[in-house]
């Protein structure tokens, strides 16, 4: 199971409210009511988890794959 979900674009982003660059780690997702682990570009300050569009419309689909495995 895969289980990275960053890509290197996503590091280019800041964090809109603190300004600072997003660093890769551990978040937690709800999705469908199921929490999902994954490395995700997150804010090292504030916590906050982006979620590309890529991710949101092509990377759910195999997280919901996962969940259907189980
Ligand atoms: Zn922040």
């Amino acid at each position: 199971m895969k289980n990275n979900y960053a890509s290197p674009e996503d590091l280019r982003w800041k964090c809109y409210k603190c300004n600072i660059f997003l660093s890769v780690g551990p978040a937690t997702l709800i999705y469908m009511g199921n929490k999902i682990k994954a490395q995700l570009p997150v804010c090292p300050q504030c916590g906050f988890v982006f979620i590309s569009e890529e991710l949101a419309l092509g990377k759910m689909a195999e997280v919901e794959q996962i969940l259907e495995d189980k």
